[in-house]
């Protein structure tokens, strides 16, 4: 079968046969019953952002490209109050999320600022404050790789909106891709050909393939759950899933998509691609880990975000046993040139998040959005420094101080589940070849 992967993930001291039973045996199934979770199924975006490049032209009418929108009534009470960032679980026993009993409404945003709050207003007028609060955004602005959209949006239920078949193709959709490897990937130098092919990408630096391959991982990754959950019969003969019709798999469109014979040779690399982008946020999920495990995943249920705790702790423990972590600290290192590079880095990668705007298909913008957003924060998480020595104790008062916001961590998880459901369904799909 082809995509019985053999040998080493390139760029990486693993094999693909440790991740695989790592992934399917250990993580996926913990991931699973994390991500059913109310902290972890709510997550705000905003849709309607226009596209930037390019006038709208293509929406998609498709039933199964549209987003189901949340009721208000569904959303756990502790979400509503848009809760910016998070605050840690046994640091403080103030209760943050009071602000307005200290301050005005204007600062009623700033929740767990609270702490930070607490120390500076004997010393500082409110003017001053939001000043500091200026400098602090713009401070974390510079570590986020994905642009900031202009409005919050609404909240979403992803359980309710699956990442499947919508039928979304043609020129809209390789327009997004195009626009991705071709305009906003490294490109091997004289590399004539439409796409990028994996033959060329060895000659180029690592940080420029290690950029290629967590994208050719994230589009196998979307390609392969469609693949997985195809629309087999639009009828709903059951009766039973949500605006009809029986999803299952389709082993033709898997061939067609990464048999060697369907794709010039390519479609193996790009599944292993799959493998390095795991990898990748994997390690991401390492180094968080400390900061991950403190957090309080409020949503106002004390019974359910203890036990999310409790499970987020245990996933969190398997990720450590890993043995073959990617190694994120070769990278970007030099100088004033490799400053430069990681710079260059960080605005390919924002302007792709700005491309995931012109996409022509709601649940694909959705499932696109959030994935490149988890992916952002798993390379904020490696790249910015701050988690390089952290330590829980730092993280009052200094203004170095570095925090996730709730929907980034609700990103970083969720966009490590499409992983490791991709590799889950990709040894179903070895299992059904044989
Ligand atoms: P495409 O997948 O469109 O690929 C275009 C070209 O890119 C291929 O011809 C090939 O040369 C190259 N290529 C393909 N795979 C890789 C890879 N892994 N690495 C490097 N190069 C590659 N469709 C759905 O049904 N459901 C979804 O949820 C969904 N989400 C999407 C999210 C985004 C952000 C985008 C841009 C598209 C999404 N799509 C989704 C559409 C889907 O990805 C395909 O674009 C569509 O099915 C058409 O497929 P295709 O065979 O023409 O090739």
């Amino acid at each position: 079968c082809f995509c019985k992967l053999k040998g080493s993930i390139d760029d990486c001291s693993c094999s693909v046969d440790t991740v695989d039973y790592f992934n399917n045996v250990k993580i996926y199934p913990r991931l699973q019953s994390l991500l059913v979770r109310d902290y972890f199924r709510f997550y705000k975006v905003n849709l309607k952002q226009e596209c930037p490049f390019w006038s709208d032209d293509s929406k998609c009418a498709m039933r199964y490209c549209h987003v189901q929108p949340c009721q208000d009534e569904d959303i756990p009470e502790g979400l509503k109050g848009d809760v910016l960032r998070n605050f840690h679980f046994n640091e403080s026993p103030i209760d943050k999320y009071k602000p307005e009993a200290q301050f005005s409404d204007c600062l009623y945003s700033a929740k767990d600022h609270n702490r930070e709050l607490g120390y500076l207003n004997t010393t500082i007028s409110l003017e001053k404050y939001k000043d500091f609060e200026l400098w602090q955004q713009y401070d974390d602005a510079q570590d986020n790789f994905c642009v900031k959209e202009s409005s919050p949006g609404e909240y979403v239920n992803l359980l309710l909106n699956p990442e499947r078949y919508t039928g979304y193709k043609g020129p809209s959709a390789h327009r997004i891709w195009r626009s991705i490897y071709m305009e906003n990937c490294f490109r091997p130098e004289n590399s004539p050909h439409n796409f990028i092919q994996s033959s060329k990408i060895n000659g180029m630096c690592l940080e420029k393939r290690v950029f290629y391959r967590v994208i050719s991982g994230l589009h196998a990754s979307i390609n392969i759950h469609l693949c997985a959950k195809y629309l087999t019969s639009s009828k709903d003969t059951l009766g039973i899933v949500p605006g009809g019709g029986q999803w299952g798999p389709n082993l033709k469109e898997f061939r067609r998509r990464f048999s060697p014979e369907e794709t010039g040779g390519e479609g193996p690399n790009w599944l292993k691609n799959l493998y390095f982008i795991y990898l990748l946020e994997l390690r991401a999920l390492e180094k968080a880990a400390p900061y991950l495990e403190r957090e309080e995943y409020y949503t106002g249920n004390k019974v359910q975000d203890a036990d999310t705790r409790v499970a987020i702790n245990d996933v969190l423990n398997v990720v450590r046993s890993f043995p073959e972590h990617f190694n994120e600290s070769v990278m970007f290192t030099g100088g004033a040139e490799a400053q430069l590079l990681k710079e260059e880095f960080k605005q390919h990668f924002r302007n792709i998040s700005r491309i995931m705007d012109c996409v022509g298909c709601d649940k694909c913008k959705l499932w696109g959005k959030l994935q490149i957003h988890g992916l952002g924060t798993a390379l904020k998480i490696l790249f910015s420094g701050k988690f390089d020595r952290w330590e829980p104790t730092l993280i009052h008062f200094s203004r170095k101080k570095f925090y996730l916001e709730r929907s980034e961590i609700v990103a970083l998880i969720n966009a490590f589940g499409r992983l490791s459901e991709s590799i889950f369904e990709l040894d179903k799909f070895r299992q059904m070849m044989r």
